[in-house]
């Protein structure tokens, strides 16, 4: 590999919980910091409602598995090399907002949940957290998620509702010019599943005899967007090791023995397999035929 060169590319991730930064974008961060470039992380909750999967943790409270969450994020950033994180307001200020299920067996937001649940956030003023870690970090270049939240869960819709709302206010010099000089952000890039690689995953993991959805077959067209709208994917094939130890490292949230990991592992590992992105806001690559492998991608990086 070649020694990392410092330049002046700088990527912001928003991400709503501890572990979507390591099973979403771990290689898209090993490489940009193999390749000099500055990684800041903002996490918005501690993922305080997660499904517990270890037994000797399964009486942690919601508060103590977000303080164990914590540290498992802590311990994944060390993994990737990331040394700029940062929770969305300090730790803890929006609670994770939980996940139900419709009957149809699609993600809904919870009837209940805690009042300074994510879901629940002032938007201008989640916003103006982020805008102010914008205009100090000036990234040419954001990633979240999609508008559906990837999947649909509420805390990753809001994330992307809070993200695009402060794209824009970081770049108005008329707000809040007590949150730091307006910044421009050139490109917001959403995190998408790579419908390609999902259902050629898929049919090797049913080749296997992996369980991956027992109550019934997939159709292969609900794993995400038309691929002909991907506009940049980051391969996973020369960071397998850092996404794999990010995500083991994960141990109340991610049984890597689980079918559906089993199937992700299958899925990283399919030749040309990447982190696949959507064009959010900003400037479109240069080649709109073929998806870019530079995020950066003629986007002039001044300081
Ligand atoms: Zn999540």
């Amino acid at each position: 590999m070649l020694a990392p060169v410092t330049n002046d590319r700088r990527l912001l991730l928003v991400h709503a919980h501890p572990d979507d930064e390591s099973s979403q974008t771990a290689a898209t961060m090993a490489r940009y910091l193999a390749e000099g470039a500055k990684v800041t992380l903002v996490t918005c909750t501690l993922g305080e409602l997660g499904e517990i999967l270890v037994p000797e943790w399964a009486h942690f409270t919601p508060a103590e598995l977000g303080q164990h969450r914590i540290g498992e994020i802590d311990a994944a950033m060390g993994i990737i090399g990331v040394d700029d994180h940062i929770f969305l307001g300090g730790a803890g200020r929006y609670h994770d907002s939980g996940m139900t299920t419709d009957e149809k067996g699609r993600a809904a937001v919870p009837d209940e949940m805690p009042d300074n649940a994510f879901w629940k956030a002032d938007l201008l003023e989640a916003a103006n957290l982020l805008v102010e870690i914008i205009r100090d970090r000036r990234p040419q270049v954001v990633i979240t998620y999609d508008p559906h939240g990837n999947y649909g869960h509420p805390d990753h819709i809001q994330a992307h509702r809070v993200t695009m709302y402060a794209t824009l206010l970081a770049a108005s010099p008329s707000h809040r010019p007590d949150l730091g000089d307006p910044w421009q952000i050139s490109r917001v890039l959403w995190n998408t599943h790579n419908t390609t690689r999902w259902a050629e995953a898929y049919e090797i993991a049913r080749e296997r005899g992996i369980e991956l959805w027992p109550d019934g077959e997939r159709d292969t067209d609900s794993f995400g967007p038309d691929p002909s709208k991907f506009v940049a994917v980051i391969e996973t094939g020369p960071w397998l090791e850092v996404c794999r130890k990010a995500l083991a490292n994960y141990r109340s949230q991610v049984d890597t023995t689980h079918p559906f990991w089993q199937f992700f592992q299958i899925m990283q590992e399919l030749p040309g397999s990447g982190e696949t992105y959507l064009l959010g806001y900003g400037l479109p690559f240069p080649d709109s035929e073929v998806p870019s492998t530079d995020l950066f991608e003629g986007i002039a990086v001044s300081a």
